[in-house]
């Protein structure tokens, strides 16, 4: 249903098939656009992720026709925080959520968007966007194609932030980035329970998903993996293991793959919806402190948000540069404010001091925890 005569094969190229990219993917081909999406892994395949999927994204996927309910999956009702020295807060999660791995929802959503008619390509790495909206020209390993519009949907980091010289690029901001760690593993631990434990420069969370299983999954200053000379058995026992839950925890688990997953360069720092006249979705266009547990919700909720305004513009009925104005609204009038506070609880948890502080001063006040929780958190959508 493209309405516009173009010479482009693609009305819309996606770069990047994780949550946003799927879904936008999807819901654009549902409505009839000439839509390719380009990942450079194979699916099913593992993602850094803690995995416990927030409430407020389940009517959405039901809608886009992931089958959650056939699934069976654990509910999480309850949360737990711990400082470094080992001070809880336990408190419920309202409305809490499910525990899902990423390897079988991205796999359920790419069988849905190419069932909606989008293209999806595999094993393919874009490594270069030129050209303006109406005419984009993406470079691949496999070859060019051509679309008028791209969305950036390509994650936490990757090669086009340099080409693009995204900011948070700059190699003096390289000290700040974080590395991301995660396991699937069984353990002795409850099933509607989210636990995040703190550390010095950093948190581990445990929780459950499908098949009996757990995720484990824990964000550390870069700096503190290399004083443990870039080995993750070190940086458990030298710093993760100094909060005694965390000990405990890791003497317990059995991890299910012989090596964790691990990424680096994960970044908090402040990014823009649109550069280069790309729509970005999810991580690309800012990540939250995953310790909200709400950064997939965010990644299919912007996808929405694309698969609402890309139309407007490929209908002729908006030109490239108000699309890119309102679209940038909009994201922000959705996210910035949940980025925002995540960054600060992000930043009293990563201090011994500081989060013990915190933990101290919260657990007498409910309400305000509850409060915290929810400025971390979007309405059912
Ligand atoms: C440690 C940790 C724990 C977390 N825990 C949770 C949690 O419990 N709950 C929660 O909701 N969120 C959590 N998050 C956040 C969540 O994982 C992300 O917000 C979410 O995955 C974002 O989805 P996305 O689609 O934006 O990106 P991604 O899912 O990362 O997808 C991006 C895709 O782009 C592909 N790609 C990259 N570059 C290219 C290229 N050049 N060409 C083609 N393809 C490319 C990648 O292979 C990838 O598949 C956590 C994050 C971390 C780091």
């Amino acid at each position: 249903m493209s309405e516009s005569p173009t010479s482009a094969a693609y009305d819309v190229a996606l770069i990047g098939g994780g949550l946003a990219g799927l879904a936008a993917a999807l819901l654009l081909a549902r409505q009839g656009f000439r839509v390719v999406l380009l990942e450079k892994m194979t699916y099913p395949f593992h993602k850094v992720c803690g995995e416990y999927l927030a409430e407020e994204s389940l009517p959405f996927l039901k809608r886009l026709g992931v089958p959650l309910e056939a699934w069976d999956l654990p509910r999480i009702q309850r949360a737990c925080f711990s400082s470094p020295q080992g001070r809880e807060l336990a408190f419920a999660l309202k409305p809490g959520g499910l525990g899902l791995s990423r390897y079988r929802l991205d796999a359920e959503l790419v069988q849905l968007a190419r069932a909606a008619g989008a293209e999806v390509r595999e094993g393919c790495m874009v490594q270069r966007v030129s050209g303006n909206p109406g005419a984009f020209e993406i470079a691949t390993r496999e070859g060019n194609l051509q679309a008028r519009m791209v969305c950036g949907t390509w994650g936490k980091y990757a090669n086009l932030d340099l080409q693009l010289q995204r900011r948070f690029m700059q190699t003096r901001y390289r000290s700040q980035a974080f590395v991301g760690v995660k396991y699937h593993v069984q353990a002795d631990f409850p099933r509607d329970l989210v636990a995040l434990h703190s550390f010095e420069g950093g948190y581990c969370g445990i929780s459950a998903i499908e098949a009996g299983k757990f995720c484990l999954a824990y964000l550390a200053e870069g700096q503190k993996l290399k004083d443990c000379g870039g080995e993750i058995p070190e940086l458990q026992n030298r710093v993760l293991a100094r909060n005694p839950h965390l000990k405990a925890l890791l003497g317990q688990i059995t991890p299910l793959y012989a090596k964790p997953l691990v990424i680096a360069q994960v970044h908090f720092l402040p990014k823009s919806p649109v550069e280069g006249h790309i729509l970005m979705a999810g991580d690309t266009a800012g990540m939250i402190a995953p310790l909200s547990g709400n950064g997939m919700s965010m990644a299919l909720r912007a996808a929405a948000l694309l698969a609402e305004w890309v139309p407007i513009y490929l209908q002729g009925r908006i030109s490239a540069e108000q699309l890119e104005q309102q679209y940038a609204l909009a994201w922000n009038r959705l996210f910035l404010r949940r980025i925002q506070t995540g960054q600060i609880l992000q930043r009293f948890l990563r201090r011994p001091h500081s989060s013990d502080l915190l933990i101290r001063a919260l657990r007498p006040f409910p309400r305000a925890v509850a409060y915290l929780h929810g400025r971390t958190h979007g309405s059912p959508f």
